[in-house]
């Protein structure tokens, strides 16, 4: 089999796995988006998934977003989401470039990129990663700063919040996930639920059917995709 068709094999195979986990959480497959997470893999994985339908498309590092996206800028519609930890000096070089910024966990970044996006002439979507373990030395809000946050990203022109985004801690059974991906849905409820953060971004290769159990709208998958990531 091609490198090609592997990748587009295994990109049926995970929507496969997801719409079945949707149709037995008793929810729409439709209403779970696929991110495929194409960081470390080159452009020709992501022109395979793209042929196959794929339109959306995770990142975790600006410069190799930068390179990436250069080397893709003729797939139309092709949309890049950052899920790696940004830094605000990097804010400008990804705010005339991805759909949204899905790792927002600072004041700082928010109106940075709000400034950034407004200076484009666009709105940027934009997600707030929650540290919702209260993990040391995590990416994310911390659960405490999160309500302050919030209303940070609503106010801020630029940037338009979309809803919360976590990547809880690595365990051996993903069944252990579920209570990090209901504690992010709880914090959605108790900030204005569905309608002011309508996307729930949660839930990767080891535990997507969880994450979808749980009510993700998307779900950031890499390894099930595009295979092991070389060190
Ligand atoms: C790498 C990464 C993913 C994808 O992880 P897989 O286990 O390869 O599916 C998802 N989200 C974030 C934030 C990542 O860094």
């Amino acid at each position: 089999m091609t490198s090609e068709a592997k990748v587009q094999d295994a990109l049926d195979a995970v929507r496969t796995r997801l719409d079945a986990a949707a149709r037995r959480a008793g929810r729409d497959p439709s209403a779970v988006a696929l991110l495929a997470v194409s960081k470390t893999h080159g452009p020709d994985a992501v022109r395979a998934a793209y042929a196959h339908g794929q339109r959306d498309f995770g990142e975790n590092y600006v410069q190799e977003l930068v390179t990436k996206a250069a080397a893709l800028a003729d797939l139309v519609g092709l949309r890049w989401h950052l899920i790696g930890h940004l830094q605000t000096n990097k804010c400008r070089e990804v705010a005339g470039l991805v759909a949204t910024v899905q790792s927002v966990d600072s004041e700082r970044l928010v109106k940075e990129l709000g400034r950034r996006a407004t200076a484009t002439g666009r709105t940027l979507e934009i997600l707030i990663q929650v540290n919702v373990a209260c993990e040391a030395q995590k990416s994310g809000c911390d659960l405490a700063a999160l309500p302050q946050l919030i209303a940070a990203a609503q106010g801020t022109p630029g940037v338009r919040l979309r809803g919360l985004m976590t990547v809880p801690p690595a365990v051996d059974d993903p069944v252990e996930s579920r209570r990090w991906f209901d504690a992010l849905r709880g914090l959605r409820e108790a900030h204005g639920g569905e309608v002011l953060l309508p996307d729930l971004s949660m839930g990767m290769t080891h535990d997507m059917e969880e994450a979808v159990a749980a009510g993700a709208t998307v779900v950031r998958v890499g390894t099930a995709i595009f295979g092991t990531r070389d060190p």
